[in-house]
């Protein structure tokens, strides 16, 4: 995927976060996410603090100097809490901040720097032209996890195929690809030997844990999938 389409995606998913968001009215902030163990407040919170945590490593390939995302998971989950419990306003306010954070990191980022190694909180040596697409994902996928109406039918198609690339690719490196083949219209992964096929909304809901198996195809055993992330 180029940077100019990560951007384009970038940009447009931070509306559609922004949307999800906008439709919940404060006293429902309380309620469960899709995600487990976690309130809409969470997953709020959450996706503020990533975008602090992005804004590190653009730092990092701008400078040379280590900032990793987080300084250890339980300053992450620290920082999550902290902000979840914060007012209703307040933790509103400081989401649109993280989020203007960011977007002035990324729009100054140096023409030169976007090739600069860094490292993600999962350890993998990535460049920072690759950070656009990192928040892609956060925000696109939480915006469904609010659970306040927005679907993976509200996510572009060819987004919707860069993260299934981005599923099986993870699970590639880790040593984890499950024994399938997918099929989506035009589209195709892995070499397994139980082909599911399906709409692909329904399959990327399914390969990031967001959504049972309904409505695909299994030519064969369902197989229990590992975590994406
Ligand atoms: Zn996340």
């Amino acid at each position: 995927m180029t940077l100019p389409a990560a951007l384009d995606w970038w940009d447009s998913g931070e509306r559609f976060y922004q949307s999800a968001l906008d439709t919940i009215p404060d006293g429902d902030l309380d309620r469960p996410s899709l995600l487990p163990g976690w309130s809409r407040r969470h997953v709020t919170a959450h996706v503020a603090r990533n975008a602090d945590a992005l804004v590190n490593l653009l730092v990092w390939a701008r400078t040379g100097v280590e900032t990793p995302m987080y300084p250890s998971p339980e300053a992450r989950d620290a920082g999550i809490a902290g902000t979840a419990s914060l007012p209703a306003g307040e933790l509103r306010e400081e989401y649109a901040a993280a989020v203007r954070r960011l977007s002035q990191a990324v729009r100054g980022h140096p023409e030169g720097a976007w090739a600069a190694q860094v490292r993600t909180a999962q350890g993998r040596a990535v460049p920072a032209s690759e950070v656009p697409w990192m928040r892609c994902r956060e925000v696109w996928v939480h915006a469904v996890d609010l659970g306040s109406g927005a679907g993976f039918a509200g996510i572009p198609e060819d987004l919707l195929a860069a993260l299934v690339d981005d599923v099986m690719a993870m699970w590639g490196r880790a040593g984890r690809l499950p024994d399938i083949r997918c099929v989506s219209g035009p589209h195709a992964w892995g070499g397994g030997s139980v082909t599911v096929s399906g709409p692909l909304p329904r399959l990327a809901a399914w390969l990031t844990g967001r959504g049972a198996a309904g409505g695909l195809t299994f030519d064969g055993p369902v197989p229990l999938l590992p975590a994406w992330l």
